[in-house]
């Protein structure tokens, strides 16, 4: 598969109240396939959601992008750097290069606007040649493409039920043939029947239409469904990415390893469930050496005064120094 977007050394930071930076992303480095799902895993505060708005371009002051690039390789033309593209440039990649779907498809969709008017005018905006009664008709095969009856186009977000208004958000981010959608969370709104839907619909249309999705949760065992790959995020930082049916049984990173036994499976036999001990690090103030050390039960004296690098593990990168690292 050829590379759709090399992320390379994405650091964002935050103004702090006193003038000192919060790193809320570090250095965060992986490549995405064209078609590929990779799954963005960790607990809230990890840095995912600033993760995604960097590589959106959709953050806000006092967010600040302050080093790395996100490159972006089209189907025909040159490679791309999103993070220093104009606005102008920017609005013709939104929809038709990169979209995003949210945690709520309350704020994707206007509640003031029918479906299916919203449809056609993120296609007509794209496609200025669009008739409207051909955009209407594209719109309701998008819906169906969901399995949302092409009569729905004439209800109003607020006339469906979560599921399907969450559908129909997945849809609109696809009205204009994406290369790659970003999900926030996409099914955390909706119920596990609904959830499982969601995915195999996921699953199928990336199939049938080719994109690749980044796909961010804090539910690690979510992941397996649906992912290629998974990138585990802890203090800003990836510490473990890799392929993940291999990554879930036999995480090599101390923390994977409790997020991935803080939930419980979908599919495998059932299990203790336990916690991750502590909380996640203050960013205004991270601990020293591996910022996971004040919670691993594997600790040493070398992990709270140096910072594991990522290196390669058995087809992974992995930041820790219980996994052969050179120190
Ligand atoms: Fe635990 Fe040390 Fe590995 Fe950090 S580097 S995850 S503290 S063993």
């Amino acid at each position: 598969m050829s590379t759709l977007l090399d992320v390379d050394g994405l650091t964002v930071e935050y103004a702090g109240p006193t003038g000192n930076p919060v790193q809320a992303c570090v250095d965060i480095t992986f490549t995405l396939s064209r078609g590929e799902i990779l799954g963005v895993a960790g607990e809230s505060g990890s840095g995912k959601s600033t993760l995604i708005t960097a590589l959106t371009r959709l953050q806000r002051p006092p967010a600040i992008t302050t080093a790395g690039r996100v490159i972006h390789h089209p189907r025909d033309g040159e490679p791309v750097d999103l993070i220093p593209l104009s606005e102008r440039r920017l609005r013709r990649y939104r929809w038709t290069s990169l979209s995003i779907v949210l945690q709520s498809a309350m704020d994707a969709l206007n509640p003031l606007m029918r479906v299916g008017d919203q449809f056609t005018d993120v296609l007509r905006t794209h496609d200025r040649t669009l008739s409207k009664t051909a955009a209407h008709q594209r719109a309701r095969d998008l819906l169906a493409m969901v399995g949302i009856p092409g009569e729905r186009a004439r209800a109003y977000p607020h006339e469906m039920s979560g599921g399907m208004r969450q559908r129909a958000s997945i849809a609109l981010a696809l009205a204009c043939e994406p290369d790659l959608v970003v999900m926030d969370e996409p099914t955390t709104a909706v119920d596990v029947v609904m959830q499982r839907l969601i995915l195999q619909q996921i699953i199928r249309l990336r199939r049938e239409l080719g994109f690749a999705v980044i796909f961010v949760t804090h539910d690690l065992p979510l992941l397996l469904e649906v992912a290629d790959r998974i990138a585990v995020m802890y203090g800003g930082r990836i510490v473990e990415i890799g392929d993940a049916a291999s990554l879930y049984t036999n995480p090599l990173h101390p923390y994977t390893r409790g997020l991935r036994d803080a939930f419980p499976p979908l599919r495998a036999d059932k299990h203790l469930m336990t916690g991750i001990p502590g909380s996640p690090p203050d960013l205004r103030d991270p601990p020293p050496g591996c910022a996971f050390h004040p919670r691993c039960d594997q600790a040493t004296a070398t992990c709270a005064t140096e910072r594991p690098h990522p290196h390669a593990v058995q087809e992974r990168m992995v930041a820790c120094h219980l996994s052969g690292a050179p120190r």
